[in-house]
């Protein structure tokens, strides 16, 4: 990763490594914290819960990655720090429901289906100004800014090409709405976080690459 940022002109320091430990064990992913990586993310809350119980006695900032159903985020949202995956109005509203409910403010950030692929969760590109408007009016939310994937197929230009279509909704999404802050760009996973960085991704979600060859 820090190869990737300074070789494309950027301080390593702008990109944050996101460890996805959905496919380890608790032990595993204590080591993990323990080596150095602060930042976990889960994408399962039932995976989640308990984890994120399990290690309470580390400073573990948890981030939420995968598709979160109303009925469960009561449950998931005291031990985040960020949501990544805010994919529709009516998770928005629930989560601002309750944000308002326990006087906080939760930090998230909309998804966005930029592959165009139909299994995806994520607003529609040309969805999310309206996502990020409404957002504005819910005082319990803070949008920081976008979370995508790329598509399945195409290869590394395929890749780059979704994640330069990412940040380039952002930066239209930013002079739009000029009273939002959206900073982040959550992208890139083992197989692409080098297009992703290349294209100005803040934070990247990495997973088997980081236990290749570890028995878990
Ligand atoms: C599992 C997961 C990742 C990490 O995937 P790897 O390819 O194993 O690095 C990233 N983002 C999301 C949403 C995930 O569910």
């Amino acid at each position: 990763m820090a190869e990737t940022a300074l070789a494309c002109g950027r301080s390593s320091d702008d990109v944050q490594l996101v460890a996805a430990t959905k496919y380890v064990s608790l032990e595993l992913t204590r080591q993990l914290f323990e080596a150095g990586c602060q930042d976990l993310a889960e994408s399962r809350p039932q995976d989640l819960w308990p984890k994120a119980e399990a290690l309470q006695d580390l400073s573990v900032r948890w981030h939420f990655i995968g598709h979160l159903q109303r009925n469960k985020l009561a449950r998931t949202l005291p031990v985040v720090t960020l949501l990544h995956s805010v994919d529709s109005l009516r998770l928005l509203e629930a989560v601002a429901q309750w944000a308002d409910h326990q006087q906080r403010v939760v930090r998230a950030l909309l998804e966005i289906n930029i592959s165009g692929d139909e299994n995806k969760h994520g607003f529609l590109p040309s969805d999310a100004s309206a996502a990020l408007q409404a957002a504005s009016q819910l005082p319990s939310m803070r949008i920081d800014g976008l979370m995508g994937m790329a598509a399945l197929e195409g290869g590394p230009d395929r890749a780059r090409r979704d994640f330069a279509a990412l940040r380039e909704l952002r930066d239209c999404l930013q002079a739009e709405h000029p009273s939002a802050s959206l900073r982040e760009l959550s992208m890139g996973m083992s197989g692409d976080f080098r297009e992703a960085i290349q294209e100005g991704a803040t934070l990247v979600r990495i997973g088997s690459a980081l236990f290749e060859g570890i028995a878990t």
